[in-house]
């Protein structure tokens, strides 16, 4: 899978090197294309933001450079291609499990007071929230959005790692507790069910406090 983000601020994605999804890159599980939409300005500034028609606060990101970029990044329009925005469909477990299922995804971040909405008229296919609040930049929503996504790629977490156990693997349960040695910590002892050997036990005890804590957390939706 192929995931190309266009963004004004590249230096953000070195953070993608560090730890499981680094080393996914590194051994080509799956590729991520950073462009800097900067570079497609024709501005002899390469300014790519303006003032917004009709007044008020802030910079308005221009049509062009944006337009150029997608275009050049995804020509004949093959990949689905996604505006980071606070005013999209909310990102969930269902939602990053399609999208993990793409070829290539283009994830489009806004900065100032958004992108010109011809745009998202022209050349965005999807407009995507990670949360009901306001972020300076869409890049931080691309980082949760390409991490959530490695996880469901093949070969990217080690064998050991379950995506079929964890929360929301059946789109709204929360995962059990869990608990790792020693078996005492400060007063507090591990459920001895857990210690038993009783797999069978320790499934049941599982499943209740997931549906415990679903029920606590999110209620009987
Ligand atoms: N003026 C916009 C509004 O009120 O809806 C907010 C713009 S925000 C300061 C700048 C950029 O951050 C947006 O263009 C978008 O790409 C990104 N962004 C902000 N919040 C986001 C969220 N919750 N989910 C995804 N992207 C977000």
């Amino acid at each position: 899978m192929k995931i190309s983000v266009l963004t004004l601020f590249p230096e953000m994605y070195g953070i993608l090197k560090e730890s499981v999804i680094g080393r996914a890159l590194e051994a080509g599980v799956f590729e991520v294309n950073v462009v800097n939409i900067r570079d497609y300005s024709l501005n002899k500034h390469k300014k790519c933001d303006d003032y917004p028609f009709g007044g008020g606060a802030g910079m308005v990101m221009t049509p062009q450079p944006l337009h150029d970029c997608i275009t050049a990044t995804d020509p004949g329009h093959q990949a689905v291609r996604i505006y980071l925005s606070p005013k999209g469909e909310h990102l969930n477990q269902k939602k990053v499990l399609e999208l993990s299922k793409l070829s290539h995804i283009v994830l489009v971040n806004g900065s100032y007071e958004g992108i010109d909405e011809r745009i998202i008229t022209l050349d965005i296919d999807m407009e995507l929230s990670i949360g009901d609040y306001v972020l300076t930049s869409g890049d931080f929503a691309s980082l949760v959005v390409i991490n959530a996504i490695a996880r469901y790629i093949p070969g990217v977490l080690g064998s050991e790692s379950s995506t079929e156990e964890e929360s929301f693997a059946d789109g709204r349960t929360l995962e059990y507790p869990h608990y790792t040695r020693p078996q005492e910590f400060m007063g507090l002892w591990v459920p001895q069910v857990l210690v038993s050997g009783d797999h069978k036990k320790v499934a049941e005890w599982r499943k209740e406090q997931s549906e415990r804590i679903t029920k606590e957390r999110r209620g009987n939706k």
